[in-house]
């Protein structure tokens, strides 16, 4: 016995999502019990409508954020490594760590969401970052 997660009755068989784990009664999930029962193995990898259109909808523009935050990752790798031998030697390192550390949030952030309109904006806050990164090191150079 469950309560569906669509309309709060109490049912005494239905479907579980396999991402939000809702249970559904066969009525809200969309599926009759004997097409249900005909899924096999692919009962355990049955979604939810919602799940279906969100994981529909969000799965290009995942890959593309992905794509943008490993691009994001490997240039920040190389402002670290142009940056080491720096570190021992500025006195105001404290501000580049500072900017790395802000730029990490970002990355991170942008990570986190995984929403391509967020990426877009992660991206131009590091590259407004990454200027002001360089304008702090070229004082040094
Ligand atoms: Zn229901
Ligand atoms: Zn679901």
């Amino acid at each position: 016995m469950f309560s569906c997660a669509r309309c709060g009755e109490n049912a005494t068989d239905g479907t579980t999502c396999c991402l939000c784990k809702h249970q559904f009664d066969f009525a809200c999930a969309g599926i009759t019990e004997i097409g249900f029962r005909k899924l096999g193995d692919r009962k355990n990898t049955w979604r939810c409508s919602e799940c279906k259109s969100v994981s529909s909808t969000v799965a290009p523009s995942h890959q593309q954020v992905s794509q943008q935050l490993s691009e994001m990752r490997s240039t920040l790798d190389s402002i670290m490594r142009q940056l080491a031998p720096l570190a021992t030697s500025v006195e105001d390192v404290k501000t580049i760590k500072q900017d790395i550390s802000d730029l990490k949030v970002s990355v991170e952030y942008a990570q986190k969401t995984a929403d391509e309109s967020l990426a877009k904006f992660g991206s131009l806050e590091f590259t407004l970052q990454f200027t002001h990164l360089n304008v702090v090191v070229s004082q040094f150079a």
